[in-house]
């Protein structure tokens, strides 16, 4: 199980932080009007943001929204194929 971290940009200020957990606030200016998306580290060094149902890296591995590593796609049953790569998107906005 990979390490899920949150990236945390500031629309007032422009910058953009590495946190634990998702921020309301910047920690520069202090401006609400920020933007929380999780990502992990991919073992090819890729970072992939979890922003839907499936991700998958340029590398070709596949990670679910929780950054859990997933099987190949043509392991998968038919039905879960179809399930997964619906347009999702999980990121969160504020
Ligand atoms: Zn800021
Ligand atoms: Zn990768």
């Amino acid at each position: 199980m990979k390490e899920v971290k949150n990236e945390l940009y500031c629309r007032e200020c422009g910058h953009t932080h590495i946190t634990e957990h998702r921020e309301y606030e910047c920690p520069d200016c202090g401006s609400s009007n920020v933007y929380n998306c999780s990502f992990i580290t991919c073992d090819c060094g890729e970072t992939v943001y979890l922003s839907g149902h499936t991700i998958e890296c340029e590398c070709g591995k596949l990670y679910n929204g929780f950054g859990q590593e997933l099987a190949p796609v043509e392991e998968w049953e038919p039905e879960d194929r179809y399930g997964c790569f619906g347009p999702q998107n999980a990121c969160y906005d504020y």
